[in-house]
């Protein structure tokens, strides 16, 4: 008989009391998720695939920790993980049909140091195809749901993960974070959401999508939770030249300087989400923090520009997928065909878009016009950033726009899905950190998410705040 556990009172520190105290074990702990997820995941989709030797990686963990081995606070905490972040020997398939039947060949960085800490992994959660999208829906094998209303998006890329911690199918997940991935699934599945600073995690293992823009980071139930996988984490790594240690501790204020860029909640935002909004300046307020109206000009035009920058670097990344050396692959006539076959059948509509897009505006003749362009409004950006960041200690705006949405309302219009990251698109083309934290819930059950951005490195002063804000 399994024991009975109460997943919906558990974070990461009450688990790992109870199984380091002999509460419970691990074993224990991952066969409740187990059960749980059997009978949710297929409402859900959140998981793509259950590994079947989740047990078994339980009771090796059990075994170290009564040998003494393993004592960490992460020792068998049960986590789900991306489907495009790589774990040694198991498929990993970005929810692409191109990569189906692709087996990982070495575990990612971050994984190595979760596996060192003790960590389980119960399986691969869905996303948007190749982290293409704000919903899960671009997902090749459907879309994932929302655990606080089942006729609902679960946001994406990161959805699938979003959703098993909402749902109480994992305790703590990864995602990916190119644009707003983590972020806004996490605020709409009522979860805690850190996208690092560039620079700040490893990227090397995490099928990359726009290089200069993508980072990896948790999703969690606590603050205290994400901050815990993020530490564990982040760190220079030897396999990925931008990966930094250089983590300056900031000061954390007794009473924080608060940014608001009033400009850019405007048109788009719905009025709940804007009452919402209001009610946490207030609730700040009260606390004796102060409130400073920010112009940051340029960042009208983030969406704009990351629709430049983004597929320009996708249509490169995702050239490697050619049908020949892994994945999907289609016989043509020749190689050529070959080629255009298996991208042709391998490919979702949302991928090929941006495959098309991202090699159009790096083509010669169009460089200068469109990337080109780009590039130079991203430092303008990064410049209003910085300009804010020189009058306070950080920023706050919703997560996003909306609460999540229903099912199939922005399929067919790519770009109302894509005004859907205007918050969070910025952070990423900055290089800056962010954390989506919840602020409750609207009169449907729905959560609302809060969006806290500091400068580079500032992770200590998110959670800080953080704290303060979470409801
Ligand atoms: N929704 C954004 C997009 O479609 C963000 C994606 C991401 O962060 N991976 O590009």
């Amino acid at each position: 008989m399994a024991k009975i556990i109460n997943l919906a009172e558990l974070d990461i520190k009450k688990a790992g009391e109870a199984i380091r105290s002999g509460q419970f074990s691990a074993h224990d702990l991952t066969e409740a998720y187990l059960e749980k997820i059997s009978t949710r995941n297929a409402d859900l989709n959140a998981y793509l695939e259950v590994f079947t030797d989740a047990l078994a990686q339980a009771d090796e963990v059990d075994r170290k920790i009564k040998a003494g081995e393993l004592s960490g606070p992460l020792a068998g905490i049960p986590m789900a993980i991306k489907d495009n972040i790589l774990i040694a020997g198991r498929i990993c398939s970005s929810a692409s049909k191109m990569l189906t039947t692709y087996h990982a060949t070495y575990d990612a960085t971050v994984i190595a140091k979760l596996k060192q800490g003790g960590v389980i992994f119960l399986g691969r959660t869905n996303m948007d195809e190749f982290a293409m999208g704000g919903s899960t829906e671009n997902s090749a094998y459907g879309p994932t749901k929302n655990p606080h209303d089942l006729s609902r998006v679960s946001g994406g890329s990161s959805g699938g993960s979003a959703s098993a911690v909402g749902g109480d199918l994992a305790l703590v997940a990864l995602g990916t974070d190119t644009g707003g991935s983590i972020r806004q699934p996490a605020s709409y599945c009522g979860a805690v959401g850190l996208k690092p600073t560039y620079s700040a995690v490893s990227r090397y293992g995490a099928m990359a999508m726009a290089s200069s823009l993508d980072q990896i980071g948790p999703i969690a139930k606590t603050i205290d939770d994400a901050e815990l996988i993020f530490k564990t984490i982040r760190g220079q790594d030897k396999f990925d030249s931008t990966s930094t240690d250089d983590l300056a501790t900031s000061k954390i204020p007794a009473k924080f300087k608060i940014g608001v860029p009033y400009d850019l909640l405007g048109a788009g935002v719905t009025e709940e989400v804007r009452k919402n909004f209001d009610e946490t300046v207030e609730l700040l307020k009260k606390q004796g923090h102060e409130i400073f109206p920010i112009e940051m000009p340029n960042l009208h035009y983030s969406l704009a520009c990351y629709y430049i920058l983004m597929p320009a670097e996708a249509s490169t990344n995702l050239a490697r997928f050619d049908g020949v050396r892994y994945g999907c692959h289609v016989d043509g006539q020749d190689m050529i065909e070959d080629y255009f076959l298996s991208r042709g059948a391998g490919f979702g509509q949302e991928v090929k878009r941006r495959i098309m897009l991202g090699t159009y505006v790096l083509s010669a003749g169009y460089y200068d016009a469109y990337y080109g362009k780009a590039d130079a409004l991203r430092r303008l950006i990064a410049e209003d950033y910085r300009k804010a960041f020189a009058k306070v200690d950080v920023l706050i705006t919703p997560t996003a726009p909306s609460v999540a949405f229903p099912l199939g309302q922005n399929t067919s219009d790519p770009l109302q899905m894509y005004l859907e990251d205007i918050f969070t698109v910025p952070v990423n083309l900055a290089g800056v950190p962010a954390l989506s934290v919840p602020t409750g819930k609207n009169g449907t059950g729905l959560p609302f998410g809060l969006q806290i951005t500091g400068p580079h490195w500032s992770e200590d002063l998110l959670f800080a705040l953080g704290r303060e804000i979470v409801r």
